[in-house]
């Protein structure tokens, strides 16, 4: 692990003179400061920020007042692009030093006018993937889950030999990555149903969510150069909440042998806010300790005994159906998880993605597949959840569901929490389904 150390920024007792960032509700303290792309709705120009409290800080805005005149002109430049692979692209040092001249500018005590200037309301203002992503990998990183699902979808009791060697991927869709909020299109595809030999095509019948966090990449390694697990976080820029969409049954039919393809790539959901590797130093926590006789991993994926490899992350999701939202209620809570469970760390899915020479590029976007814990009501997607399809989820006070129908929204949160630390948050991943395209 790279020692990026504590600093002024994660004080627990500091403020910022953005009263609402004071607000213990806020997932967004100045201890936070998570990056995001947003216009002002109805303009077209889209910018950089940091959140803090319920405004944004629009970075080219402070950028160009001179308030950040100590950072380096490079590292300046790259505030002023629409995107953040440019920011990506600068060493870690420049990221912690970033984040240390906006702690500086937000917590004065006596607002400069400039940077008071640069605050935008979040609620005038919508927001977009905020890197281009050229390429989308999913991990399948919870011993849980995947044990859950080979007994739902194989029968089977373990899981497969490799697991326990390398942590599993695939290759997923970077295009069809969208930002919270976007309506996700059920899709159609062929699938078995049952009683029948052959398939048919048509909206899938087994749409659910997959509760995920992912990891956006920084810097790049060039093809043939593996990353050594020593620096492969150093590799990491930040995390956000995913929910990756799967359709079952179009997963069921096609998956045998090249794996998921489009039962999965319709869409994948990511929260607007990226929350840095620096803001959640104060929140690492060593990963679930392995079961008693698993194997120890090969030398490349090995990490130091007692090494925080993980984060201490409060997950949840929550369903709310059209006609709860009607009724103004809230989603019901479907499952609590968190991120220590999983078996293997997002350093050691960067060295093993990068092992064979892979060059791992600056934007791209590693899941860490559903974050399922040991109890059944930590399962992440609703195929564990319902036993798939056999069992029924109360929500709200009348309604059901074993698979998600048309009109339901899924609400990922995930809050860093830590005793003796201010709590951040991601912000909310959300996604409402609307009805397939006529097929
Ligand atoms: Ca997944």
């Amino acid at each position: 692990m790279s020692a990026r150390g504590l600093d002024e920024t994660h004080d627990p007792a500091a403020k910022s003179w953005v009263a609402s960032a004071n607000d213990p509700a806020s997932q967004f303290p100045i201890q936070n400061l998570p990056f995001g792309s947003f216009r002002p709705k109805g303009e077209t120009g889209w910018r950089l920020c940091v959140a803090i409290g319920d405004q944004v800080l629009d970075l080219r805005a402070l950028a160009g007042t001179g308030l950040l005149d100590d950072l380096s002109g490079d590292l300046r430049t790259t505030l002023a692009a629409d995107l953040l692979n440019p920011l990506l692209m600068r060493p870690p040092a420049d990221w912690t030093a970033l984040r240390r001249a906006l702690f500086a500018v937000l917590s004065d005590p006596t607002p400069d006018p400039r940077a008071v200037s640069a605050l935008v309301p979040q609620s005038v203002i919508e927001f977009r993937v905020p890197m281009h992503i050229g390429g989308y990998t999913d991990f399948f990183a919870s011993i849980h889950h995947a044990r859950r699902t080979a007994k739902l979808m194989r029968g089977v009791d373990e899981v497969a030999t490799n697991y326990r060697h390398l942590p599993v991927g695939y290759n997923g869709r970077a295009s069809s990555v969208v930002v919270s909020g976007t309506p996700v299109l059920r899709p159609n595809g062929q699938f078995v149903v049952a009683g029948s030999l052959l398939p048919q095509f048509g909206p899938s019948r087994r749409l659910d969510f997959e509760l995920e966090i992912a990891a956006i990449v920084g810097g790049s390694n060039a093809l043939g150069r593996p990353v050594p697990i020593a620096c492969a976080e150093d590799r990491i820029f930040g995390l956000c909440l995913m929910n990756d969409w799967s359709a079952r049954d179009i997963q069921g039919f096609e998956y045998q042998p090249l794996g998921p393809f489009l039962g999965k790539s319709f869409a994948t959901t990511i929260s607007p806010w990226i929350v840095t590797l620096d803001a959640l130093k104060p929140f690492r926590t060593p990963l679930e300790s392995h079961p008693k006789g698993d194997p120890v991993p090969l030398p490349h994926l090995r990490e130091p005994d007692g090494a925080k490899s993980g984060f201490a992350l409060d997950l949840t999701a929550g369903i709310a159906t059209a006609v709860m939202r009607v009724a103004r209620k809230p989603p019901t809570v479907v499952t609590r998880t968190q991120a220590r469970y999983l078996y293997w760390s997002f350093a050691q899915m960067v060295a093993h993605h990068t092992s064979n020479g892979c060059n791992l590029l600056a934007g791209d976007l590693i899941g860490s597949g559903t974050v399922s814990g040991p109890a059944e009501t930590e399962a992440a997607s609703l195929l564990e959840l319902s036993a798939n399809g056999t069992r029924g989820i109360s929500l709200g006070d009348v309604e059901s569901r074993t698979y998600l129908e048309d009109g339901d929204e899924v609400v990922l949160d995930g809050l860093a929490v830590a005793a003796g630390r201010r709590s951040i948050g991601f912000g909310l991943c959300t996604g409402v389904i609307v009805p397939a395209p006529s097929a």
